[in-house]
This record gives structure tokens, C-alpha cells and sequence, in this order.
């Protein structure tokens, strides 16, 4: 392989300069790079700014880098405004930067052990498109600008016009002049666009130009495949590159990306979602996956700076779920970093790095899986809620569509509304099959019409339709109401009528209200107390599937009403009698994930509490402290010989029996690191 690219270099050397040369060998033996410790740099300055790069000293910056052990940094090449940081042929140079500031900085990275990352922007390119309007997008009805007139947004780029070989030009003059890792292409969006170029594009494929699915669908395959020629550019340059493109789909980016990334800011999305990432990006393929926090609440906030404990506490979270830190920050335009800012994510990343021998390559272990349809996870509350209830129940879960397999798993949760495909179907035969359990709620488990349960002898029901009380309650039999108040439990949510067959157990009945939430012309029902016990079940167990009529992860989510995630609980518990992790003494905020490397198991115990102040989502300030936790992880007969506390590898006294590891922890201070080996 090494004398290849010898020969290689060998045969070009007569058509480069001697400069050249040091560079194409080096990026021609780049390997690939696997982040551990990552920093993203924004750096959109306006192009009239004055003194750009004028004070920034690259080598105190890169400096400070190395002291934060940072080993994998993302910088602007090219802004969202369109201007370059470095010397180029092809685009717009920043005209009051006075060198070549990308150029520096990846000679400072390369000297000091640092791969980096050129930004470009592929969505936006202002000052391009302000002197090539021709490369802009059209809207569908007819405008250039969007609104609101002040945001990044204002003008997009068309990924059909000239702009497309521009970009993948300048993309081409970085890969080839400067010793880079890889691109990370932002805002490569699907944008709905009837150009001159887009409209022609649509008419060859036999698309309607007036109809905004067409308008849509040409969109997405658009943005594609200008990812996809950008990629295969760069990888003609360098197989090796790191290459990510925001805006394509997860699932898409598995195809051609390098690695998957998750932005995420709680101060303005709140901490729900984030679990949801967590457990799903692992199971997209074996990529490095990046958590993406910000030092700030907003990209737009240069003088923003969150609490040391909120970046701890998500860092930390992230990398218990095998995601490598990636903090956002801001470059200010004459001075680079501020240094203050550094120095608090340098802290972070220096009291995590102490703990890198128990996260690096670790893989988290799941018995249950919570199953979805398609592949966008965003926004989805059920999952939302069924994630925050396994969660909070300390359970061990990824969150999986048809992109992975689901045979590791023991249980499957199938929240609310996901109607069973011919894909679904075929998964679904072969887990019950494997004599495994489900637990579906509402209309999942319906064929894709509606009409009828798919598996209706497995689920032992059969499908009457929509359930019409408004408000519902349930009334849960001696089996599955530990915990449960007696009297009858608001569902908070719509649900099916079901009718059970032979042999089904009918475990909660239906309660119906004295009338429904309506007007009737003369009265508003707005009080609508409990009545009658139907002839409806709430819950129906049939073998190792368990059924509730109602949309309960709905209802959870709706009104975190505690006793919707107790009977869950319950009927989890029945089917899953030895999870992996059991507990005692642990609030329901705090959150407890296992992870595995060769020759031993972890437990990471999380406990902060995000809390809403005034109009910020979410945040977090200080750690909360726990005593006396009682912890017993399954030992799957990986019998520790070992138990103690990382990093300081404190002793911990543990007892094992009856097929469990049994360990107190005495103290938890927001996080605690058990390790157990084998
Ligand atoms: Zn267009």
C-alpha cells in the first residue's frame, strides 16, 4: 500500500511545485479520523466587517486546543455569507482578512496533532448570490427572499444552477491546497424551488411543475444528489475524508456521510428529544456519532456562555450513549476565540477525558426496543413519551426503525399509532416467533387500511374501531395495579374499542364518562366525571403481547400523569421479569444506562434536573446529589471479579446472587462511572 502511494507521488511530481508536493503526501496517507474530542467553530461574519483575523492568534488558539485535549476541529472555510478564509482562485476571500486564516490554522492543527474539518455552508452563500442571481432559488410562488427579511435564511442557493461545480470547486481547491480531515456541508436542505433549472429538471423527470408534492420531491432528490456529487468529488481527492451533510436524512447520510451528528440546543428545544437521538443514531450502522451542544443558547448569541454543568450534564449523557462531544461556539471576527469561552468547555472536556478509558468504543446494551415508523424521529411525542417512561424506569432501550435489526431485543414497545407494512409484518412474525414479547398501545398493530389487527389471534383481540369517550378512564385488575391508586385512572388520551377473543386476559377495563367533553346546544360538558365499567378492555394480555386500547405515550405526554407509566411498568415487568438493570432509592430523573466494552460492564448514573426559567426551554445549573442507591445488574453470566468507581477506581463492596450483581453506591454527585469487570 505504502509503496503504491510512493509511486504514486513519484509520477505526479514533474507537474507540482515543491510547496505542493508536502501537501498531496500528506493528505494522500491521511487515515481516517475517529473523533473523540471535537470543537465547532461559526464564524458567519458579515462581508463588509472590518479587521477579519486582524488580532487572532492562531498559535495560542491551537494551543489551548491541544490543552483541551481537543483532537477533532470543525472551522469555516467558506461562511453562510458566502466569503472565504482562505487564498483562493475560485470564491470570495473576506476582503479585510489580510491572510490566509483557514490556511494557518491547518498548518497549526496539522503541527500539533489536530485533524480538521472545513465548514462550508451549501444552502447559503450570500455574497455569491448577490452577484450571481441566476444561482438563487425560486420560490414556489414566485419570490428570491424569504421571510422574515433579517435571518441566514433570507436567499437560498439552487442546487441546479452553476452554483453546484462552484461549490464542489471550491470544495475540490481546499481538498487539494490545505491537509484537511474532512467537509462538514451545512444547510444541505431539501428547498422548494421552480428556477428556470429546477423547473427543466422537473419537466425531464415528468414532474408538474404547479404541483408542490412534485415541487417537494424534486427538492429532496436535488439536495441529494448535490451531497452525493460533493462526496464523491472529495473522495476522488481523499477516500479517507470525513464527510457530513446537515440537512439530509440520517438515514441518507448512512449511505454516503461519514459519521452522523446530532445539533441539539435545550435551551430552545428542552432536554426531551434528546434521549430519542440518543438511543436511535447508534443503531443507524457503525459510524462515529457526534453531539453537537452549543456553548449558547442561540448560534446568534456571541456573548453567551451556558453553565459549566449543563454542558457537563449533556456531554456526559451523550457520551454514556456512545456520542463524542462536538461543543458550537463562535469565532469573534478580529479576535478568534474567546478564550474565556474555551477555557469552560476545556474544563468540561478535561474532567471527561479522565473518564475516555470506559467510553471509548463502549456499546450500550438494550433488552427492549422501542419501534417506529419511518425515519424521522423529530417531534414524534409518543416516542417522546415512551422514551422518557423507559427512562425514568431505568430501563436499557434503543429506539429502532426498519434501518436496523431487531433480533438483540427481548421486548418491543410499539407506541400507540404504528400500522404494520408488509416490512413491519414479516420483523413482527419473526419476534413472536422467537417466543418474544410486544407491548402495543392504540391503533398499533393495525394493518396499514385500519381495519383489522394484522396478528389478530397473536394479539388476541379483534378491531371494532375508534373508541368515542371523552374523557376515558381505566380500572385495572389485582395482576397489574401495584402502585396504582383505586379509583378510576384518567387515559388522557383516544384510544380502539376492542373486543377480546377466547383465552385473551382482560386485565384494566375501559371506564366510560357520564357524557363526553361536547356542547350540546345548551350546556357545555366541560365536568365529566367517571361512570360505568364497559364492556371494553383497557388492557388485554394474550400470551407474551400485552395490548392497551388507549394511546397511553400520548397521554403521558399529554399530562405526565405518573400512574399512565405504572401500569406500564407493571405489565413491562411481567413480561421482562429480569431486565438488566434493576433498582432501588433512585428518583425518577435520574437516568441509568449500561454500556460494554471487552471484559467489562459499566453503569453510568446521570441525575441533573433541567428546569424551566422564563422564556428558556430548559436548562441546568448545579448537579443533584444522591445517597445510598441500590443497583443490580444482570450478570448474563459475565460474573464480575472486580467492582469499582471510575476514574479513581474506588472499591465498591457488591454481592452476587440469584443471577444479579448487587451494588450500593453510597454518594452520586450528577454522575457516577460503576465499572465491572469480568
Ligand atoms: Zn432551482
Amino acid at each position: 500500500m505504502k509503496r503504491n502511494l510512493q509511486i504514486t507521488i513519484f509520477l505526479i511530481l514533474p507537474f507540482l511545485s515543491l510547496s505542493q508536493i508536502n501537501k498531496s503526501s500528506d493528505i494522500v496517507t491521511t487515515k481516517k479520523h475517529s473523533p473523540k474530542y471535537a470543537l465547532f467553530y461559526d464564524n458567519h461574519i458579515m462581508p463588509p466587517n472590518p479587521d477579519v483575523g486582524a488580532n487572532f492568534d492562531v498559535e495560542s488558539f491551537t494551543d489551548r486546543l491541544v490543552k483541551a485535549g481537543v483532537d477533532y476541529l470543525t472551522v469555516h472555510a467558506r461562511s453562510n455569507q458566502g466569503m472565504t478564509f482562505f487564498d483562493t482562485k475560485i470564491g470570495i476571500k473576506y476582503p479585510s482578512l489580510k491572510y490566509d486564516l483557514f490556511g494557518k490554522i491547518a498548518d497549526a492543527c496539522k503541527r500539533k496533532g489536530i485533524a480538521l474539518t472545513a465548514y462550508m455552508n451549501g444552502g447559503l452563500s450570500h455574497e455569491e448570490g448577490l452577484r450571481n442571481r441566476d444561482w438563487l432559488i425560486i420560490e414556489p410562488d414566485g419570490r428570491v427572499y424569504r421571510e422574515p427579511r433579517v435571518t441566514a435564511w433570507v436567499r437560498n442557493m439552487c442546487f441546479n444552477t452553476p452554483y453546484r461545480e462552484h461549490t464542489i470547486s471550491l470544495i475540490e481547491e481546499v481538498a487539494n491546497n490545505y491537509p484537511v480531515a474532512g467537509f462538514f456541508i451545512d444547510g444541505v436542505n431539501a428547498r422548494p424551488c421552480v428556477c428556470p433549472a429546477c423547473a427543466k429538471g422537473m419537466k425531464e423527470k415528468n414532474m408538474d411543475v404547479n404541483n408542490m408534492d412534485d415541487i417537494l420531491e424534486f427538492a429532496r432528490e436535488s439536495s441529494l444528489s448535490f451531497a452525493k456529487d460533493i462526496a464523491k468529488a472529495a473522495r476522488a481527492i481523499n477516500p479517507n475524508f470525513l464527510l457530513y451533510f446537515n440537512g439530509i436524512s440520517y438515514k441518507d447520510q448512512v449511505e454516503f456521510g461519514a459519521y452522523l451528528e446530532l445539533e441539539y440546543i435545550p435551551t430552545s428545544q428542552g432536554y426531551d428529544a434528546f434521549p430519542v437521538f440518543m438511543s436511535y443514531l447508534r443503531t443507524l450502522g457503525d459510524m462515529p456519532v457526534l453531539l453537537m451542544n452549543t456553548r449558547f443558547n442561540n448560534w446568534r448569541h456571541f456573548g453567551g456562555l451556558r453553565t459549566e454543568t449543563a454542558l457537563k450534564a449533556e456531554l456526559l449523557s451523550g457520551l454514556a450513549n456512545g456520542m463524542r462531544p462536538n461543543v458550537g461556539g463562535h469565532f469573534h471576527p478580529k479576535y478568534g476565540p474567546f478564550n474565556a469561552a474555551l477555557e469552560r468547555v476545556g474544563k468540561v472536556y478535561n474532567e471527561l477525558q479522565v473518564m475516555e478509558p470506559w467510553f471509548s468504543e463502549a456499546k450500550n446494551l438494550a433488552d427492549v426496543a422501542v419501534v417506529f415508523k419511518g425515519e424521522n424521529v423529530r417531534g414524534d411525542r409518543k416516542l417522546n413519551a415512551a422514551v422518557r417512561m423507559l427512562g425514568e424506569l431505568k430501563q436499557q432501550f434503543d429506539v429502532v426503525s426498519t434501518t436496523s435489526d431487531w433480533s438483540k431485543y427481548k421486548v418491543l414497545v410499539i407506541p400507540d399509532d404504528v400500522p404494520f407494512d408488509r416490512e413491519f409484518t414479516k420483523r413482527i412474525k419473526t419476534h413472536i416467533n422467537a417466543g418474544k414479547a410486544i407491548i402495543s398501545s392504540g391503533s398499533s398493530g393495525l394493518n396499514p387500511e385500519g381495519t383489522e389487527f394484522v396478528f389478530e389471534n397473536e394479539w388476541g383481540v379483534k378491531y371494532l374501531g375508534e373508541n368515542d369517550f371523552n374523557p376515558a378512564f381505566f380500572a385495572a385488575g389485582d395482576n397489574f395495579n401495584r402502585n396504582l391508586p383505586d379509583m378510576p385512572i384518567q387515559l388522557f388520551s383516544t384510544g380502539v374499542n376492542v373486543k377480546p377473543l377466547p383465552g385473551t386476559r382482560v386485565e384494566a377495563d375501559l371506564v366510560k364518562p357520564y357524557y363526553n367533553n361536547i356542547w350540546d346546544g345548551e350546556y357545555a360538558y366541560e365536568y365529566c366525571p367517571p361512570d360505568k365499567v364497559t364492556e371494553f378492555p383497557a388492557l388485554t394480555v394474550n400470551g407474551r403481547i400485552a395490548h392497551f386500547s388507549h394511546r397511553i405515550f400520548a397521554g403521558y405526554y399529554a399530562q405526565a400523569h405518573v400512574e399512565l407509566r405504572n401500569i406500564f411498568r407493571n405489565v413491562l415487568l411481567e413480561l421482562l421479569p429480569e431486565p438488566l438493570l434493576k433498582y432501588e432509592n433512585l428518583p425518577s430523573f435520574a437516568r441509568v444506562y449500561v454500556t460494554e466494552q471487552p471484559g467489562r460492564r459499566m453503569i453510568h448514573v446521570i441525575s441533573y434536573v433541567p428546569e424551566k426559567r422564563g422564556a428558556v426551554a430548559e436548562m441546568i445549573e448545579e448537579p443533584i446529589i444522591l445517597n445510598n442507591i441500590k443497583l443490580s445488574l444482570r450478570t448474563d453470566e459475565k460474573t464480575p471479579k472486580k467492582v469499582y468507581l471510575a476514574p479513581g477506581m474506588k472499591p465498591l463492596a457488591y454481592k452476587v446472587n440469584n443471577g444479579y450483581v448487587n451494588i450500593t453506591l453510597p454518594e452520586s454527585k450528577g454522575h457516577s462511572l460503576i465499572v465491572l469487570e469480568h
